[in-house]
């Protein structure tokens, strides 16, 4: 299963480096996770390509490039149909609600939605993608993602809290965020992590590596690399854009 990077901007974009969104793929089969702003235009792979989409919650920075593969999938002389969708039911309850009547109808022609939840399990192609609810303040889900005997858990926005660990135990690779650097407990918002708290629980998990991404274009992702290798005894790196990974 390789993971490729699309952006791992926190809360906003800058130029090269979009918000959250990220390309996997295994075996032919290819999975956008996550559409935050700038993703769109910057997928690997012509998004035609894109058998699935899997998104964490509704946060803008996480979904708003939804609505770019939405005019570019449906406003053309031959307009692509049912693309799948796997989302928290707010986030479509949202995209729904932004749109005017007449588009609303086209949405629900352009993607083929399935709500997903704590429990839920899909397959799509060779990947198995299992969905927890994470500690965030909208509803969003973490997704372990298995192939080939191999793992990934990607935490989407999340704070310490809740039982979504359970589900991100003994992973290969642990895409975790990390929005915050200094110390935990001290950050103006309960529901994100500090670096330091990532590596911190990638080590309770057993996690075999840690990733870290969502950090705000004003940290310095070198001293949240640092942060999480404090607390962290296995391998820390950032999510680069245009960077890959094999799990
Ligand atoms: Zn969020």
């Amino acid at each position: 299963m390789k993971l490729r990077v699309i952006g791992s901007s926190g809360t906003f974009p800058v130029l090269g480096r979009p918000a959250s969104g990220y390309l996997v793929e295994h075996a032919g089969t290819r999975v956008w996770c996550d559409a935050g702003p700038g993703t769109f235009v910057a997928l690997p792979v012509d998004p035609d390509l894109v058998d699935a989409i899997v998104v964490s919650h509704q946060h803008p920075d996480h979904c708003a490039d939804l609505f770019a593969a939405f005019q570019a999938w449906a406003y053309r002389p031959e307009p692509r149909t049912g693309v799948p969708l796997y989302a928290p039911e707010s986030l479509w309850n949202r995209m729904s609600l932004f749109l005017d009547k007449g588009q609303g109808s086209n949405l629900h022609e352009t993607f083929d939605f399935t709500p997903v939840w704590t429990g839920d399990s899909i397959e799509l192609g060779e990947i198995t993608v299992s969905f927890t609810e994470m500690d965030h303040s909208v509803p969003t889900v973490g997704s372990r993602w298995e192939a080939n005997n191999r793992t990934l858990f990607f935490t989407g926005d999340t704070g310490p809290g809740g039982d979504w660990r359970e589900l991100a135990r003994d992973v290969d690779v642990l895409l975790c965020e990390a929005a915050y650097q200094g110390e935990a407990g001290t950050n103006p918002y309960p529901h994100h992590l500090t670096a330091g708290e990532a590596g911190q629980i990638a080590r309770e998990l057993g996690a075999k590596r840690l990733v870290l991404t969502h950090m705000p274009p004003y940290l310095d992702v070198s001293r949240s690399i640092h942060e999480a290798e404090v607390t962290f005894d296995r391998p820390v790196s950032a999510a680069i854009p245009g960077g890959s990974i094999d799990v």
